[in-house]
């Protein structure tokens, strides 16, 4: 469900039309729904509400601070990954008391910084780093709250570079070494065992995985209580997928359903990670075409159509990156009939594109395209690439709209560069 719909024929964000933000604030451009936020927030939390849990929005999925405050308002937490990402969520309202902090590779200000702002828990990736934790937090006189992120070893079932729950991925502790570093981990001084974590993937369209990694951390939970620790929290991550095209994932609700069966009987609270489900569908990607091209079609017949949009890789890496499918949608009014186009960006690269061999309208140039769930992973991915500016970021709230993120400026390319001393005020030879 979301709130881009077209009404008297142009597509509007909530009660906004999409052309008058292109308008004023320019292409590309990322825009948000609030109210669609907000619903996916409410939904996913209501799923939940039968037992004790604290969803820690995973703010990798977007890290605007408008979107954060949008789910700490509501009573969420945040799944950070770094100490950036620390400083952003708490300057967007986040209570550390909901943060966890997850990601194999913590470094020391970070784990510091943690510790200083007395987050949930830590979510451990390995015994190396149990042992900085301890002694970072020896050195604070402090106890860390840690759960090792436990690796289940399940098929997630979806694309390679998103799946992170099984046996060969660099992510977690494998179950089976679990309750040995547990019981080392419970005799450290600064370190506090609270809970258990998992988390086997990204856009999963199937509830088995889940249920499959979810009935293996029962298993382990029940050992480590008889072993005298006292579990609290259980961190199933995130990974429920959403529609981009025809994927038909579960609702939150049988999600829930799931997640909680395999936890009755234990009086412990659930930790959830969603990222994607949240925002994926809550944000579309403005770009203007700037040029069409028509070639020869290299399967021999007809004609191969060209889009070339103002929006690129380094705006949208998802299709690049995974081969991943975003529904292009026009903004306003058409000619007539269909043509197989690539849509794509100006970087230099094949790679670059958008949506490749594509049934579309016959877009002219200066047509506004929307690029359909693009509210995950899409700004938070982009980069500077080929010296391209970050888009702008908009929230739409009703009949309202504003810039939360203003488009970066060529100035801000070069911030922070430096000339070589070396180099500077030589003449040319000649
Ligand atoms: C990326 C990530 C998430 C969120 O995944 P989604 O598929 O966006 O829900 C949750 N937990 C951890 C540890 C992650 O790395």
């Amino acid at each position: 469900m979301h709130h881009f719909e077209v009404k008297r024929g142009e597509l509007h964000c909530e009660g906004v039309p999409l052309r008058r933000i292109a308008e004023a604030v320019g292409t590309p451009v990322y825009v948000y729904s609030h109210a669609t936020l907000s619903h996916h927030y409410k939904v996913f939390d209501g799923a939940f509400a039968g037992i004790p849990h604290v969803i820690c929005y995973s703010m990798k999925a977007n890290s605007n601070g408008s979107v954060i405050r949008t789910f700490a308002n509501l009573g969420g937490g945040v799944d950070i990954v770094s100490g950036g990402e620390l400083a952003r969520a708490l300057a967007a309202g986040a209570p550390s008391s909901k943060i966890v902090y997850s990601g194999v590779g913590k470094k020391i200000w970070e784990i510091e910084d943690a510790l200083r702002r007395g987050i949930l828990m830590f979510n451990v990736e390995s015994r190396e780093e149990l042992e900085t934790i301890d002694a970072v937090a020896g050195r604070m006189r402090k106890r860390a709250p840690v759960s090792l992120r436990v690796n289940p070893d399940v098929d997630p079932k979806t694309h390679p570079y998103i799946s992170t729950g099984l046996k060969k991925n660099k992510f977690g502790i494998h179950i089976d070494q679990a309750i040995r570093d547990y019981e080392w981990a419970a005799r450290r001084r600064h370190i506090e065992v609270v809970g258990v974590d998992c988390h086997i993937g990204s856009q999963l369209t199937e509830i088995s995985p889940f249920v499959d990694a979810a009935g293996r951390i029962r298993v382990l939970v029940d050992r480590l209580i008889r072993k005298g620790m006292a579990i609290r929290l259980i961190d199933v991550g995130g990974g429920l997928g959403i529609t981009y095209n025809e994927e038909i994932p579960p609702h939150p609700r049988q999600y829930a359903e799931a997640i909680v069966r395999a936890f009755t009987g234990l009086s412990v609270t659930l930790v959830l990670e969603p990222g994607r489900v949240l925002v994926g569908n809550a944000g579309v990607l403005l770009t203007r075409l700037l040029y069409t091209k028509v070639v020869p079609s290299p399967k021999g017949k007809g004609k191969k159509h060209f889009f070339i949009a103002d929006a690129a890789m380094n705006d949208l890496a998802r299709p690049s990156l995974y081969g991943s499918y975003h529904a292009i949608v026009p903004v306003a009014g058409t000619g007539r009939g269909r043509v197989t186009a690539d849509v794509v960006g100006p970087i230099c690269e094949s790679g670059d594109f958008l949506a490749k061999d594509r049934v579309l309208p016959p877009f002219a140039s200066g047509d506004l395209l929307a690029v359909m769930s693009a509210g995950a992973y899409g700004f938070s991915m982009s980069s500077n690439y080929n010296s391209r500016p970050r888009a702008a970021e908009v929230m739409v709230s009703g009949s309202r709209f504003e810039v939360v993120r203003e488009r970066e400026s060529v100035r801000d390319l070069v911030r922070g560069e430096r000339t070589a001393s070396f180099l500077a005020g030589r003449k040319r030879k000649s």
